[in-house]
């Protein structure tokens, strides 16, 4: 059975190349009927937070993606947190260090430049190798010195290679990966150990990651190696190494960008299924022609070794138009409960959830939502919508990209609409009236055309350019409020 894992640092808030990674590790456990093992890998005090741990969980709930074993849930190969597994890794550390499978190394990174420089290489080479067969005397003397060792992996003296599941054949030259650090002199143990040891010990067999990390493969390749001969792993698991994502100008897209922020993307109004959607875009697609999909059917369809290895582009109009298409597929109701937060947010609504609105707020987004709905590409875009909708303000002050609507006939028209709708009582005050109404009043007989005539009514209903449909918003913001904004506009 598959075991994937997803193994994030918590080291600053989630972002687009962490959650596509989450993504498609679950889709492999879903896919194949295996399991997702969720373990955080915390090892760097120094740059760990707790922030960060919480912020990754938020994450996973919010998307859905579920897990069968680790943080919170438990399983048979706990802790899930690195940070509680110290003493597994000094167990282990003293297992291979026993074996010979790693050394002590008193050199300083200092000391191991000069040797570089000294031979005639770049200073930044890399270790030399030169405390692999030190004598008992000359540790003893480095340690007379007050010198603290690190352990080092000794890397064989042999070509490395592996089928990566995504990039097909992949060689290191024999020699061009220096024997590494895995715990240091203070005692710390290094990613380097602690991400393969627990991967032996929590069996993983699938490791899907990013293209970042395929230079650690090599190294993690032989300390597999090490651990089956010590019976500590069963097997060294298959890689999978996923495409970087790229930004704007088809650089990397940067942890710190913006548009990497996976909060930000929520904040914007981004449901679940629209971003998890678009993440699943880059690398994999479930069709040629295809772009919009549930998880469902990605699950049914995705296979690692569909992914594609070249470089995946974050294009967020792209990703906005797809949540655009999940927004129209929700059921009005769950459209409305998920869009409550936003209008709280933005100030048009007297609380955060649905159950707790007004009869009144409740009644007029009900009778907005086939209106709104299929006209918002995020939910962040409801309010600005809405707004109009469920303020009682006699007047609302047009903002400047609807002030420019208005051309020198407004004033008329305005005055024509009000002196027509004056006459419509409250009873017909109902949108496929009030349209034959003022379509007879200001284009049949008033003779103006069509846009002169509705763009001052559509400004003074709403202050906007983009409104929803006219005539309805006249209906569900009532023939009172309706005739003041009109006034209001005039003035
Ligand atoms: N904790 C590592 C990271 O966040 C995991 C790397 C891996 O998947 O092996 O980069």
């Amino acid at each position: 059975d598959v075991r994937v894992r997803f193994c994030p640092s918590p080291t600053g808030t989630p972002h687009v190349g962490m959650v596509r990674t989450a993504l498609f590790n679950w889709a492999e456990a879903r896919a194949t009927g295996g399991k997702l093992i969720f373990r955080i890998e915390d090892t760097d005090a120094a740059r760990d937070s707790e922030e960060s741990y919480n912020q990754i969980l938020e994450a996973l709930r919010w998307l859905g993606i579920d897990w069968d074993e680790g943080i919170d849930v438990g399983g048979p190969h706990g802790p899930y947190r690195q940070s509680e597994r110290t003493d597994i890794y000094k167990d282990v550390a003293a297992k291979l260090l026993a074996a010979g499978y790693a050394y002590e190394s008193y050199s300083t990174p200092e000391e191991i430049k000069e040797r570089n420089l000294a031979a005639g290489r770049p200073a930044e080479f890399g270790y030399d190798g030169y405390d692999r067969d030190l004598t008992e005397e000359q540790k003893a003397a480095f340690r007379a010195e007050g010198r603290k060792p690190a352990l080092r992996i000794r890397m064989p003296d042999e070509d490395i290679a592996f089928d990566d599941l995504i990039r097909g054949r992949i060689e290191f030259k024999a020699g061009s990966v220096p024997d590494y650090v895995i715990v240091r002199p203070n005692g710390d143990a290094l990613y380097t150990l602690t991400n393969p040891v627990d991967d032996a010990l929590m069996e993983i067999n699938v490791v899907l990651r990013g293209e970042d990390l395929l230079s650690s493969t090599p190294r993690q390749i032989v300390l597999y190696r090490y651990l089956e001969a010590l019976g500590i792993a069963k097997t060294t698991p298959l890689f999978g190494h996923m495409p970087y994502v790229m930004g704007q100008g088809n650089k990397k897209l940067s942890k710190r960008d913006p548009e990497s922020n996976l909060f930000n993307h929520r904040d914007a109004g981004f449901i679940r299924e629209g971003l998890l959607n678009y993440l699943a875009l880059l690398g994999w697609s479930i069709a040629p022609d295809r772009d919009v999909f549930s998880m469902q059917e990605m699950i049914e369809k995705f296979d690692v070794r569909d992914v594609k290895a070249n470089p995946a582009r974050f294009d967020l109009d792209k990703a906005i138009s797809i949540n655009a298409e999940h927004i129209r597929m929700l059921d009005a109701d769950d459209f409305l409960r998920r869009s409550v937060p936003y209008l709280h947010r933005d100030g048009v609504v007297s609380a955060d959830s649905w159950d707790a609105l007004t009869e009144r707020e409740q009644a007029v987004l009900t009778a907005a939502a086939p209106l709104v709905q299929p006209r918002v590409r995020l939910l962040g875009e409801v309010a600005g919508m809405v707004g109009s909708l469920l303020s009682t303000d006699g007047y609302i002050e047009p903002d400047d990209d609807a002030r420019k609507q208005l051309k020198d006939s407004a004033g008329a028209v305005l005055d024509l609409a009000v002196a027509t709708l004056e006459g419509v009582s409250e009873a017909d005050w109902k949108t496929d009236f009030l349209h034959e109404t003022l379509n007879k009043a200001l284009v049949e007989d008033g003779g103006y055309k069509p846009r002169l005539a509705f763009g001052p009514v559509r400004v003074a209903m709403s202050g906007r350019r983009v409104s929803p449909p006219l005539f309805e918003s006249m209906e569900i913001v009532g023939r009172e409020v309706s005739l003041a904004r009109l006034r209001g506009l005039r003035e």
